[in-house]
């Protein structure tokens, strides 16, 4: 049982993130302190929508330099904090040194921040923004589940640094979270393991992976067809809010999936088309997983052979319960998140030079 004080300032990593976005409009709508570390307090172009936040909304937000690779760079930021939400991390699968682009801040990152949190007397509570990478490498692995379904029991066993290198660091922080945190007493750690994450961002020029893929079913990279890949998939606005409840309900414990739904990449398409029409060039059909095995690498180098078998045709399954009996939540509809998403990429012109 862990009891927060909402008038000490919280601190969170990575506030510039779009998943952070919403987790700080909540915190100051809340009335909170927010301790915001960023890797540039002068980049004025990222900070300016957490800005505006700050002057609309009752809470307040003060910045602090930080990076995961600079050790002892949260001190300042952490002073004084019962409660660290831990988002940062790099979200990204294009990259060309996976150790070092995606493991080391990750893994290095958890490290320094939760060493800090070791070292800050006031600390009481980390919230670990973790992923359902950390719990499956690919579809297939649910067959080695006890349930047949993905549970927090799962572990994410069979991503490599060349294989599902994102999926990879993902659960080398985890566990390196987890082991730092069983090895004191004086603060919990609370995990979020939040599947594919859309939904309007407070910033929409975000880098965040989410907004690429959802751009790519309107902007003609799937133009041919989609494939069967299945997923799951939640709303940020609803992620912010389970990282809210892990935060504040002092019994909160454990990881926990946050999902609302179990879906595939045909289905996320048709509410798009619904909506929007023939206005852009959504997928007009579901790729045989042949060809997709065949083509699909040669148009996409993220996309493998091993990855395809794995995954493509092969439903995502995963219980979400622990989410709605232990932490309240609830899960707006998929529909609503995916056409608020494509429309804000819309409104931003992600689409005007393609269309
Ligand atoms: P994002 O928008 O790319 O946010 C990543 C954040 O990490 C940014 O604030 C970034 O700072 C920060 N960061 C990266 N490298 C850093 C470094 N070396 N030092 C300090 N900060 C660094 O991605 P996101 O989607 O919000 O992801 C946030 C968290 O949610 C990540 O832990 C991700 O694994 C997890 N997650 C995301 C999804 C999803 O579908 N989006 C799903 C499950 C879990 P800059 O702004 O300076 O680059």
């Amino acid at each position: 049982m862990t009891i927060i004080d909402k008038s000490r300032p919280v601190m969170i990593t990575g506030a510039t993130g779009y998943v952070a976005g919403w987790i700080v409009t909540r915190l100051l709508e809340k009335g909170l302190t927010v301790h915001a570390a960023v890797r540039d307090i002068e980049d004025h172009e990222k900070l300016k929508y957490l800005d505006k936040l700050a002057s609309e909304l009752p809470g307040q937000i003060r910045y602090f330099k930080s990076d995961l690779l600079d050790e002892g760079s949260y001190a300042q930021a952490m002073d004084g904090c019962e409660l660290v939400f831990h988002t940062a991390s790099p979200f990204t699968v294009s990259v060309k040194d996976p150790q070092k682009q995606l493991v080391e801040p990750a893994v290095l990152g958890t490290r320094n921040v939760l060493l800090q949190a070791n070292k800050t007397s006031s600390v009481k509570r980390v919230v670990l923004t973790s992923s359902v990478a950390a719990i499956y490498g690919d579809n297939v692995d649910v067959k080695k589940t006890a349930s047949g379904k993905f549970t927090e029991d799962d572990w994410n066993t069979t991503s490599t640094l060349d294989h599902g290198a994102y999926s990879y660091s993902k659960v080398q922080a985890e566990r390196e979270a987890w082991k730092i945190s069983g090895d004191q007493d004086r603060w919990d750690l609370v995990v979020i393991n939040p599947s594919l994450v859309i939904g309007p961002g407070i910033n929409p020029n975000a880098t965040s992976e989410s907004f690429k893929l959802i751009r790519n079913f309107g902007d003609g990279t799937m133009r041919l067809g989609v494939p069967q890949f299945g997923i799951g998939v939640v709303d940020v606005r609803d992620v912010a809010d389970a990282h809210l409840k892990a935060a504040f309900l002092p019994e909160a414990q454990g990881r926990h999936i946050v999902s609302g739904y179990n879906t595939d990449f045909p289905s996320m398409a048709r509410p798009l088309v619904k909506k929007f029409g023939r206005a852009y060039p959504f997928p007009k059909m579901t790729s045989p997983k042949p060809l997709v095995w065949l083509v699909g690498p040669l148009l996409d180098k993220s996309l493998t052979r091993r990855m395809i078998r794995d995954n493509v045709g092969i439903p995502f399954v995963a219980d979400n319960s622990k989410s709605i009996d232990q932490l309240g939540m609830t899960y707006r509809p998929l529909e609503e998140s995916l056409v608020e998403f494509f429309q804000q990429l819309v409104d931003s012109g992600a689409f005007d030079k393609k269309k």
